[in-house]
């Protein structure tokens, strides 16, 4: 054979070597390493828990958001077994480490192990009324398999600050109007959404339907619009433009808080086109206390 034959195959002969060894290796660490075997079935996540319903005879279906695939839906295997060592980790508002499997429709929990419990909410019923309302929005706006990270933190910083003495009505407003920003629909309070004038100190009108303020040349003339008070519209600019501690450090009257509530949860029902539950739930405890009668702990 000439020489230079045998120099214009070595490309050829070289690369084909080199195909046999990644073949040859990559088998080798197949072998060797069950967890590459498995590595497309199995995969790890932290995420917390929004809701758990009953599925067959002992199963769980389990509601997450996780922290870098968003909203799962899950099977917890045996979880209403007595005996299931994974049901403790995967009680509503538990922060968990979860080994999930890949199965046909939903994934399969394997292991869960719970970071932060958060105590404090199981044993207080307002602020398991607070944290139900917390992971009700989070679970009605956001669509399945969709990351967002800033939405996952923000739900375990407000879970966090309910159980850590931060104001809860401070906290649940910062909690609605971030979140409602995330998903798209932060209500415009800058400018009119009827004739697009800028917004003046002064009293205005809220429309739910058209997502923001409205003048008062604007409001009187659009049906669902209700009044809003000067102090009501500053409190709702100062959390939107505001970090949670700057936001949080202005006092503010419960009476405003009231009315602020009242409105951003009128524009939440209109964008769920469904009462929400929580809200209710948690004023039915608050007129159950001032009334004097002790609610039963949960
Ligand atoms: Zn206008």
């Amino acid at each position: 054979m000439r020489p230079y034959i045998t120099w214009l195959r070595m490309p050829f002969v070289l690369s084909g070597t080199y195909t046999l060894y990644r073949f040859i290796s990559s088998q080798l660490q197949r072998w060797y390493n069950p967890v590459m075997l498995s590595r497309e079935r199995v995969y790890r996540t932290e995420a917390v828990v929004l809701r758990r319903q009953d599925l067959g005879e002992a199963d769980r279906l389990l509601t997450v958001y996780s922290l870098d695939r968003g909203k799962l839906r899950l099977v917890a295997k045996g979880a209403r077994r007595p005996s299931s060592r994974k049901a403790g980790h995967l009680e509503p508002f538990t922060r968990v480490k979860l080994l999930l499997a890949r199965g046909r429709e939903l994934d399969i929990i394997t292991q869960a192990e719970a970071i932060e419990t958060y105590p404090g909410i199981q044993g207080d019923l307002i602020r398991f009324g607070q944290a139900s309302y917390a992971v009700e929005l989070l679970d009605r706006f956001t669509v399945e398999r969709e990351e967002n990270q800033t939405l996952y933190r923000l739900l375990i910083n407000t879970l966090e600050r309910l159980i850590s003495g931060e104001d809860p009505s401070a906290t649940m407003l910062f909690y609605e109007l971030r979140l409602l920003d995330q998903v798209g629909y932060r209500p415009e309070l800058f400018r009119c959404v009827g004739c697009g004038e800028e917004i003046r100190p002064r009293d205005q009108f809220f429309s739910a339907a058209d997502g923001g303020i409205l003048c008062p040349v604007c409001g009187p003339v659009h049906g669902d619009a209700r009044p809003i008070s000067l102090t009501e519209l500053k409190v709702l600019r100062h959390f939107v433009r505001s970090p949670f501690q700057v936001a949080t450090s202005t006092q503010i009257r419960p009476k405003i808080y009231k009315g602020v509530d009242r409105l951003i949860e009128d524009y939440v029902s209109y964008l769920l086109e469904r009462k929400l539950h929580a809200p209710d739930f948690i004023r039915r405890v608050l007129r159950m206390k001032q009334e004097g009668v002790e609610p039963n702990k949960v």
